[in-house]
């Protein structure tokens, strides 16, 4: 199945150097979308799930699509500061800078299965932090799933204790 042509590449974004996979194209159509979620969903071999991660910006598009379709709840991880309940938080490296990721504290009960989406792994920093802020709160990490990998940057090695699913390479 070829998502990679919902892909859009754009060299030099956002700084010299980095060549950025721009997912828009794919949110423009309704039929790549239905065909990326349908491949999120059935890598799930019908695991149970209590709730969906979305990881901020671009994490939440098809985060809320997995949280709807798999009728449950939906998880925000933000950037500091724009959640505005109790928040635990873990930093990262990203391919361009370091940041830092937070979550409400009341999202996830102990031993809640939790189900992890980004747009992109690169590197894995992100992914990684996100791990760490499910199970600081108890969570049980059943799948991360991306819509792209970039499988170069080894982002898997950050993550390789956990199950992982990506649409494209
Ligand atoms: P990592 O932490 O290096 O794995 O980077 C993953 C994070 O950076 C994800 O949240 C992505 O949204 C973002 N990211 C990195 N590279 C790209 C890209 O080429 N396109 C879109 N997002 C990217």
């Amino acid at each position: 199945m070829a998502l990679d042509k919902y892909i859009r590449i754009v060299p030099d974004f956002p700084k010299e150097g980095i060549v950025f996979k721009d997912i828009t194209p794919l949110l423009l159509d309704p039929e790549g979308r239905k065909e990326c979620l349908t491949m999120l969903l059935s890598s799930l071999h019908s695991k149970k799930i209590d709730k969906v991660i979305g990881v901020e910006s671009r994490g939440f598009f098809f985060g809320m699509l997995l949280a709807e379709a798999l009728q449950v709840g939906f998880i925000p991880v933000r950037k500091p500061k724009k959640l505005p309940f109790t928040t635990i938080s873990a930093s990262y490296d990203l391919e361009y800078g370091t940041d830092a990721l937070e979550i409400h504290t009341d999202a996830i009960q102990k031993g809640d299965r939790v189900l992890i989406h980004d747009d992109v792994l690169a590197t894995g920093g992100t992914a990684k932090a996100v791990c760490e802020l499910v199970e600081q709160l108890g969570g049980e990490i059943v799948q991360l799933n991306f819509l792209m990998e970039i499988p170069f940057l080894k982002g898997r090695d950050k993550i390789k204790n956990y199950e992982i699913f990506a649409a494209m390479q």
